[in-house]
């Protein structure tokens, strides 16, 4: 076919399977397992009364949403912007800041979407190698590049950068705009908002999808001194001026406003990750300690896809991905205590059976 010539092709991102399944212990995409504050079932009510509210086209600025985000992270409101899932932030973030013919850096294991944004977006780029403990060695971003892009704490590693070794790298590259993706900074990460003040070439993006319990809604935002935040603004009306739904935005900012369910939530998941990993580690896993919500941890006696493929005959879905350098890791979110119990409740006699233990 003729016009196939014109096609952009791409190769997609795969994301982690949604079982349709009741019964199954879901820890394969770092949903968080407890539910968002009470106050957006409130926001839910709200809409369900006042449906004739979707005759119009919702808030292009976002207003509500924007001004809860930065009321609460103590930053100035021309200093946000929000986007549906910190997906669509960070697509627009590598539209509108990389444009460069020098590659990109980002490391080798990172959040897999980056090299398919910068692929679909004809980005070049280069992967820079994490050292043998799977840490980001701050030396290897002190060279010309096109822009830079670290998760923090990694994925799917769960591994935290300090603060220091972050600015050391927005620090040395002053003429490209750094992306620190905080996707799951609020389970004991270190936020480099405190960066923000003395450099304009950072940018930080967070999300509604794991920490606060809003995977489903499709909310991110990011964190930019506000020229930054105005260039990224002008590609999104370029783009699409309405990507907030009314509803996203009227239960999204209910939820901002609650910051202490919030704070108890996350509190929940950080105490039920200590106890898998000590788990985990009596059943002979290696993993380091995580400050995420998930593990990433792998057995010397038998092998990740192994005991993945048998978890999900069981019904327990976990994250293995078919990658080099981690073939032989799982990817396990942390659910709640009930759902850990499950978890090990198929997984410690399979190892016994295998004569792992
Ligand atoms: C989950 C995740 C995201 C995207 O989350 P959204 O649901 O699109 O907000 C971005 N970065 C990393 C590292 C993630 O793990």
């Amino acid at each position: 076919m003729g016009w196939e010539d014109k096609v952009r092709k791409v190769v997609p991102y795969t994301p982690g399977e949604q079982p349709k399944a009741a019964d199954v212990v879901k820890l394969n995409t770092n949903e968080n397992p407890y539910p968002p504050s009470p106050a957006v079932a409130e926001a839910a009510a709200r809409i369900a009364a006042e449906t004739d509210r979707l005759r119009l086209y919702p808030d292009p600025k976002i207003s509500d949403l924007v001004n809860a985000i930065a009321d609460v992270y103590g930053v100035r409101r021309d200093e946000v912007f929000v986007g549906v899932g910190s997906d669509d932030v960070l697509a627009m973030l590598f539209m509108t800041f990389f444009n460069s013919d020098k590659p990109i850096l980002f490391p080798d294991i990172t959040y897999s979407f980056y090299d398919v944004w910068a692929d679909m977006l004809r980005i070049p780029y280069e992967k820079v190698p994490l050292d043998e403990h799977f840490h980001i060695r701050p030396g290897d971003y002190k060279r010309e590049n096109g822009g830079i892009v670290i998760a923090n704490p990694n994925a799917p590693t769960g591994a935290l950068l300090p603060l220091t070794a972050i600015e050391e790298i927005v620090a040395a590259n002053p003429d490209s705009v750094v992306i620190v993706d905080e996707a799951y900074v609020d389970f004991n990460g270190v936020t480099a908002l405190p960066l923000l003040d003395r450099y304009d070439n950072l940018v930080i993006t967070q999300t509604f999808s794991k920490s606060r319990s809003m995977a489903g809604l499709r909310i991110g935002y990011a964190f930019g001194n506000a020229p930054l935040i105005k260039y990224l603004n002008d590609v999104k009306y370029s783009f699409n001026s309405y990507t907030m739904s009314w509803p996203a935005i009227l239960m999204g900012t209910a939820e901002v406003l609650d910051t202490e369910h919030f704070g108890d939530n996350c509190r929940k998941i950080v105490r039920t990750r200590a106890k898998t990993t000590e788990r985990l580690r009596t059943l002979g896993f290696c993993l380091e300690d995580s400050c995420s919500n998930f593990v990433f941890a792998t057995h010397p006696r038998v092998s990740a896809k192994e005991i993945f493929d048998y978890l999900r005959a069981n019904n327990i879905f976990v994250r293995w991905f078919n990658q080099d350098r981690i073939r032989e890791y799982l990817r396990i979110s942390i659910g709640t205590d009930a759902d850990m119990d499950r978890f090990f409740a198929v997984l410690t006699p399979f190892l016994q059976e295998k004569g792992a233990l």
